[in-house]
């Protein structure tokens, strides 16, 4: 299925969803506002939301790391080579992202490269 940006109407769900989660929790950090300064309550919320938004994204990597195939065409010499998992950490606009990223080395032609990162460029949407 091609990628399709939310709408504003499908985030505000989503959010909505979160925060009914959230305010069942008694001692979330944003429980208690009334003792906090308006800078602490941004800061916290703004914190809670990168979390959130750092995991989303290290669970869509893990999964499109899954999907990669166990072995890829290298696009220098065309022989398939293996694909395996290189662990690293990707920063990301709400900070650093652990993944295991999908990588190939052809041993014959010498070269790197990265089956999945390829697969996106080719399925990119602009958003
Ligand atoms: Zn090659």
């Amino acid at each position: 299925m091609p990628f399709a940006k939310p709408s504003p109407e499908e985030l505000e769900r989503v959010a909505n969803e979160v925060l009914a989660v959230l305010r069942k929790q008694e001692n979330h950090p944003l429980a208690r506002p009334q003792a906090m300064a308006f800078l602490q309550i941004e800061r916290t919320a703004h914190a809670m939301a990168m979390a959130i938004s750092a995991r989303l994204t290290a669970e869509a990597l893990a999964a499109h790391a899954d999907e990669a195939p166990d072995h890829a065409l290298c696009p220098n010499c065309r022989q398939s080579w293996r694909v395996t998992r290189k662990k690293r950490t990707v920063l990301t606009a709400d900070g650093p992202v652990a993944c295991h990223e999908p990588a190939a080395h052809g041993i014959e032609c010498r070269c790197d490269f990265f089956p999945s990162a390829s697969a996106m460029a080719t399925q990119r949407t602009p958003v």
